[in-house]
């Protein structure tokens, strides 16, 4: 193996990456060295890159990138239970393992947690950004084996790139226990979450899903996906609240996935909520920033339920990939657009025109 890689790293915030050559990282004792075949590129990244947002960028330069799939082509010496060649993705969630939420189990709260190749969600978060220098946009990656999701042969490294955003739809369904005969409704159902929430949703067996958006294009293609499951509205084109009871015997729907985007409004928040079926759960995955009105009493009488999540346990991703093997999750729909690492920045543009949440966009370090 060549002892230097290509990484695209970020020098200064809002420049654009620079293909630098970097050491191949060596694992330690309990980590592997992955050779990155695909990472994702999504739109949140031009904003993360610019230091225009709360989250805490690591040292730079920094190599970047968030959603990595790859081979396996080194292993510490003590790892077990995985081997050189093993096709994998890398769930880039970075936990301390010491803080009272780690120690309680709980590492998805955990209070110093990073995403490996992108930002620290607290000042704190950098050492284990420092353990994890690597993001997926460098021909190589170190990991910790318990971040590895196993890909079947089923599932192509360029889909598993989208498996962040997917897990983050996926996290959101299970809290609120979507399974068969599910009704449920997503907002932003044209991007990059509300696609993949809209596919997993059809695989978990939900028989009404009721979306809306304002890109008639995608929502025609989502509509193609199960006509006789699936129901669209144009946002605008009638109140929201109505159409989902329309569309629900006037019940209202059991799950309401909100993946309205930073900068939304929350008023169609706010009125999905008005349609929520007594005993419904509402999950906000989409960083909606804007405050929202509530009438917690009718949150107590009809035991309503609203909560958050944020990203997905790689147990969680192993069950998305399980999915898949057998076409339940027909990752199939998306339409990738590959670049090679060379056109990193053409890619993170491409991203920027948000071409909706059926295109795929990664780059493929190996090329
Ligand atoms: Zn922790």
């Amino acid at each position: 193996m060549a002892a230097a890689m290509r990484a695209a790293r970020l020098h200064e915030p809002g420049q654009p990456l620079r293909i630098d050559t970097v050491e191949i990282p060596q694992p330690r004792s309990r980590d592997v060295l992955v050779q990155v075949k695909a990472c994702g590129v999504i739109p949140n990244m031009n904003a993360i890159f610019g230091g225009r947002l709360w989250n805490h960028l690591p040292p730079l330069p920094a190599s970047v990138g968030l959603d990595s799939a790859g081979v396996i082509v080194k292993i510490g010496s003590e790892v077990t239970d995985l081997a050189v060649g093993d096709r994998v993705y890398v769930n880039p969630w970075l936990t301390c393992g010491m803080c009272a939420y780690c120690r309680a189990g709980e590492p998805m709260l955990c209070s110093a947690a990073a995403f490996q190749g992108y930002f620290g969600f607290f000042p704190h978060s950098i050492r284990q950004l420092m353990d994890y220098p690597f993001g997926g946009f460098s021909e190589y990656i170190t990991a910790s084996p318990q971040r590895l999701v196993l890909l079947p042969q089923q599932v192509t490294f360029d889909q598993a790139a989208r498996f962040g955003y997917l897990g983050t739809s996926f996290a959101a369904m299970r809290c609120a226990q979507v399974g068969g005969g599910s009704w449920i409704a997503i907002n932003g159902i044209t991007g990059t979450l509300g696609v993949g929430a809209t596919l997993l949703a059809l695989g978990l067996g939900a028989t009404r899903i009721l979306g809306f958006g304002r890109n008639r294009d995608v929502l025609a293609q989502l509509k193609a996906l199960a006509p006789d499951r699936i129901e669209v509205l144009v946002l605008g084109d009638a109140p929201i609240a109505d159409w989902m009871r329309q569309h629900t015997d006037q019940l209202g729907v059991d799950v309401f996935i909100d993946c309205s985007a930073r900068g939304a409004v929350a008023a169609n928040t706010a009125e999905a909520l008005a349609a929520l079926k007594r005993g419904g759960i509402a999950v906000n995955i989409g960083a909606l920033t804007e405050p929202l009105a509530i009438q917690p009493i009718r949150f107590m009488t009809t035991r309503l339920q609203f909560r958050g999540s944020n990203w997905f346990t790689t147990g969680e991703g192993q069950l998305m990939a399980e999915m898949a093997r057998v076409g339940v999750l027909d990752l199939s729909k998306l339409m990738t657009r590959a670049y090679p690492l060379a056109q990193v920045n053409d890619a993170l543009a491409e991203v920027q025109t948000r071409p909706g949440g059926f295109v795929n966009i990664v780059v493929n370090p190996d090329r």
